[in-house]
């Protein structure tokens, strides 16, 4: 193995002066830092991490916004030999502190705009030792220290751990769309093949990927690291703004970057899209949530370079991905089994289906999670194992496969309405319903009801400038879809609830109809 804490110090001789990184929040050399200089600071918080009792293989969680001082503590625990825990600041203090005494972590990290959070949780972390809940740059009323003051005269030297492929890499807490949040353990070599095939996409020395989505996330991980192993540009914003990713974009010459759905339609609808020089793109990334046929249309209309759709859980073990451009008439799939990688269809009693059949996707990689941290049952839990005797990841996803082998995702499994001894897939109802010249975005849920057990809701965000009724939405879309599909009811909503990686949450959307 070489590990990205050994790879990376070969890019501050190689390429000292090259930008490793720019921070857009960053007023200092305009947010640029070097190779050189990324790889000094990296190795310092190393240094200082391994002299503050780190082993290998101990957690470190850290608590901030996108940041380059924050990709080089990230970068830092990796050099020695630590397993980072990029903690969510959208959490509530409650599940943070849970997070934390979770990991088990030896070192706490928090950002300065995260400073309140930490003091609500301060008296809750059990196992974090107080000498090292250290702030990045700001010094929090317990007299904790600033990273700089930690630093103090930590050498810059390099002694990247010699770690192995099995050596712990992150923990990352799902996001708790659908339960609890479990931490899911990725070893070096889960990310050190996902690295090597991302590079495969472009994300390599010459890319320059721009980052508006959370680190915390894995979605976003799946496209930074590969960067950073191979010696090219992340562009970094703290928080999403369409206008502003154009700006930078063009200013910075953007070959990629990894978006979810909402991002693209956001994207999309600036007023002066057209006027931005995105020639510089080669590649766009979309995962997280479904990608329209539509907007994938107008993405590759109006904006230049590919667009590449990826499925996957954090969890690994499953991964598809869909090449735009090569085919076309396959919009509406994640495409098809990335190399090394196999998915199956099975019904309830846990039997294959033939293809063409609806049932959950279950799926194995070459690379997969090491597991739920301290959660043995759950991970077993996770497993189906095929005739042959090989072990699959259950994906929670209702979806089929088409005879060319491509994967279409028709909804959760905990979000299928079944109405009346009937499968209904939300995913069916939404398409159609986003097709109605009025609907700028909805979501349909199941809603009780005495006849039928569930039934279908329709949540519906008006165009601003639109009059339709919701009779009006309701029949247009009845009158398109499967007589036992249709919908109960139509109700407008402002805006959708999603999550900070722009899901929609239809746990929240469904609590007051079943409370
Ligand atoms: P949890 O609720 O378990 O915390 P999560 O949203 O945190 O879930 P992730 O591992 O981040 O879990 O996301 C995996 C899920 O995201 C998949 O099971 C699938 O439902 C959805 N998903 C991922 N990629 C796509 C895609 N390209 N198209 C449609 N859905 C997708």
């Amino acid at each position: 193995l070489v590990s990205i804490g050994e790879q990376i110090q070969r890019f501050a001789s190689s390429q000292p002066d090259k930008i490793a990184l720019i921070d857009d929040a960053l007023a200092e050399h305009k947010g640029r830092v070097s190779w050189r200089d990324l790889v000094t600071r990296v190795n310092r918080i190393a240094n200082r991490l391994r002299e503050g009792g780190l082993k290998t293989g101990d957690t470190v969680a850290g608590l901030s916004e996108n940041s380059a001082e924050y990709v080089a503590l990230y970068l830092g625990v990796l050099t020695a030999g630590g397993c980072m825990v990029p903690l969510s600041g959208m959490a509530s203090g409650d599940t943070l502190a849970l997070m934390v005494n979770d990991c088990d972590a030896r070192f706490l990290f928090v950002s300065a705009k995260n400073e309140a959070l930490l003091d609500e949780i301060r008296d809750k972390l059990d196992k974090v030792p107080h000498s090292t809940r250290i702030g990045l740059d700001f010094r929090p009323p317990d007299s904790a220290l600033t990273l700089d003051d930690w630093l103090a005269d930590a050498p810059g030297t390099p002694n990247p751990a010699k770690l192995a492929l099995d050596d712990p890499f992150n923990i990352i807490y799902s996001s708790g769309t659908t339960g609890t949040p479990k931490g899911i353990l990725h070893d070096h070599r889960f990310r050190y093949r996902q690295m090597l095939r991302m590079g495969t996409y472009g994300l390599d020395g010459v890319a320059v990927n721009l980052v508006s989505t959370p680190l915390y996330s894995n979605t976003t991980l799946v496209s930074a690291l590969p960067t950073l192993f191979h010696g090219g540009t992340l562009v970094l914003m703290a928080k999403f703004n369409p206008l502003r990713f154009l700006e930078l974009a063009q200013e910075h010459r953007v070959t990629h970057a990894m978006l979810v759905p909402v991002q693209y339609q956001r994207i999309l609808a600036e007023p002066d899209f057209d006027s931005f020089d995105l020639s510089s793109f080669k590649l766009k990334l979309s995962t997280s949530a479904p990608l329209r046929s539509d907007v994938i249309g107008e993405a590759m209309a109006r904006w230049p370079g590919n667009i590449r759709e990826v499925y996957g859980l954090t969890e690994g073990g499953i991964s598809t991905t869909l090449d735009c451009r090569e085919f076309p008439d396959k919009w509406d799939s994640v495409g098809r089994p990335t190399e090394g990688a196999e998915v199956r269809i099975i019904d309830e009693d846990g039997h294959e289906l033939p293809r063409g059949h609806i049932g959950e996707i279950v799926g194995r990689a070459g690379a997969m999670m090491r597991g739920y941290y301290h959660r043995e049952e759950q991970t077993a839990e996770m497993l189906w194992t095929s005739p042959e005797g090989l072990a699959f990841y259950r994906s929670g996803d209702m979806g089929k496969l088409d005879t060319d082998g491509f994967l279409y995702i028709l909804d959760r499994r905990k979000d299928m309405i079944i109405s009346g001894g009937f499968n209904i897939y939300a995913v069916d109802l939404e398409k159609v319903l986003l097709e109605h010249p009025a609907v700028a975005d909805a979501a349909v849920i199941g809603i009780p009801s005495e006849h039928w057990g569930e039934t279908p809701l329709g949540l519906v965000v008006r165009r601003a400038d639109e009059a339709a009724s919701k009779a009006d939405i309701m029949e247009w879309a009845n009158a398109r879809l499967g007589k036992t599909q249709r919908l109960a009811g139509i109700e407008f909503r402002d805006e959708l609830p999603r999550s900070t990686i722009g899901k929609v949450l239809k746990r929240e959307l469904r609590a007051p109809y079943w409370d």
